[in-house]
């Protein structure tokens, strides 16, 4: 049974939690064990964010909404006159089964203000986490936000326990984080992150000894940096996540466009909206450093510090980079087929078996997927006799990119003069 009392904590501390994105799918692969209840999935937990914020299919909620430090940007800073109130370990373990068992959720994303120091709440937090596995006997998903400054043995005994940890670095660099958040600096969150890459790797070794040693955080780390809060560029942004994808080994990092719940702070950009195209856009570009082998530096630089907001970053490297396309699609190497436009991985696996037995035309790559009102511009295949954008020069295919009427199916007169479209493309 749940209180009538749990449910009015759950009312705020669940709406408190809302504004942290940094929880997902998760990756982990446990069974159920006899007598147990729950399993994490190989495929991860589906989950979606309703119209409020809430993440539908996790428990996503704090322990508590007591904060002892005045961040800036947080909705829950201790200035802040809102309802507050916690919960005890007992109390949400008993929420999670009871809504486990109802098929509410199918897992549980754990955060915290912090409540007198980072130890107390982090000890809080395990102990939430321990009586679900131990106690419930719970096998469900579980990610647990690391609160930053907490010791090393509480964040061993998390990662134990957890599937994925994460310790949101929130803000990209440190002088920034200072004004903002003055009583958090980056070694309090980077510490823990590299206790945790630790953790994971000596976890991973152990078990190639001994196949029942035990698991470490086994869905990894996560962070996630709020963006548009400071003047922080695109570039300073993607710099650092490259970082902590290779030095920190991380999972996921989440972009947040700043939502302006503190607007009477003056340190604080006025903005009457979250920038949700630029996060939008940082998404499409951390997508290319982890699957299609960018450096942050060829997505943006010292030059172009900002993602365009009208194109998608890998158009905005192809046309800086025309000398290198056009691209033939019969025979070009497969990283370089990796870096056209409009061309996914999944195409290219398609691409590189076909091409083996035959020679690919436009008709073919658009079965594969391809979306040809981009590829068009960068590549050579068979029969396409089209214009690319070393002919066109990449203003001009910008523009053609930028007019999306133009591209539909009653391509205007404009168009064809610039650019005769073959039959297989209309
Ligand atoms: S420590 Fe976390 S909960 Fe507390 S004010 Fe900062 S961001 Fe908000």
């Amino acid at each position: 049974m749940i209180s009538e009392s749990s449910l009015e904590k759950l009312k705020i501390l669940a709406g408190a939690a809302k504004y942290d994105v940094s929880c997902a799918s998760s990756g982990t692969k446990r069974g159920n064990t006899q007598g147990g209840i729950g399993n994490a999935t190989a495929w991860g937990i589906c989950h979606s964010f309703a119209e409020d914020g809430r993440c539908i299919s996790l428990l996503k909620i704090m322990l508590s909404n007591y904060c002892i430090y005045d961040c800036a940007y947080c909705y829950n800073r201790k200035s802040n006159d809102i309802p507050r109130t916690s919960f005890t370990p007992d109390e949400i373990a008993n929420l999670t089964i009871e809504f486990y068992r109802r098929n509410y959720i199918e897992g549980l994303f754990l955060s915290s203000g912090v409540l007198r120091n980072p130890d107390h709440t982090m000890e809080q937090m395990v102990s939430v986490v321990k009586k679900l596995r131990t106690e419930q006997r719970y096998n469900g998903y579980i990610h647990m936000k690391t609160i930053p400054g907490a010791s090393q043995q509480l964040v061993t005994e998390a990662g134990r326990w957890a599937d994925r940890l994460s310790v949101n670095i929130e803000i990209p660099t440190e002088n920034n984080l200072k004004i903002l958040a003055p009583d958090k600096d980056f070694k309090s969150v980077l510490e823990p992150m590299k206790m945790i890459s630790t953790g994971i790797l000596e976890s991973k070794e152990e078990r190639k000894n001994h196949r029942n040693a035990p698991l470490f955080s086994p869905s990894g780390q996560s962070t996630q940096l709020i963006i548009g809060a400071t003047n922080d560029t695109d570039h300073t942004i993607l710099k650092l996540s490259s970082a902590l994808y290779t030095r920190r080994d991380l999972k996921r990092v989440y972009y947040s466009g700043y939502i302006p719940v503190n607007s009477y702070d003056n340190r604080l950009p006025a903005l009457s909206a979250p920038p949700l195209r630029r996060e939008h856009r940082l998404y499409q570009a951390d997508w290319l450093m982890r699957f299609y082998g960018f450096r942050s530096d060829e997505i943006v630089n010292t030059e172009n510090p900002n993602l365009d907001l009208d194109l998608d970053p890998k158009v905005n490297w192809a046309l800086r980079n025309p000398h290198l396309f056009p691209v033939d699609i019969n025979t070009a190497d497969p990283m370089m087929l990796l870096r056209v436009p409009g061309i996914g991985t999944h195409s290219i696996q398609l691409i590189l078996m076909a091409r083996k037995h035959q020679r690919l035309n436009s008709a073919h790559l658009k079965k594969m997927g391809v979306v040809m009102k981009r590829a068009q511009f960068f590549i050579t295949c068979n029969e396409l006799r089209s214009q690319n954008v070393q002919d066109l020069k990449p203003e001009i295919v910008r523009q053609l990119l930028l007019d999306k009427k133009s591209l539909g199916s009653d391509a205007s007169v404009q168009l064809k003069l610039f650019y005769p479209m073959t039959p297989a493309l209309r």
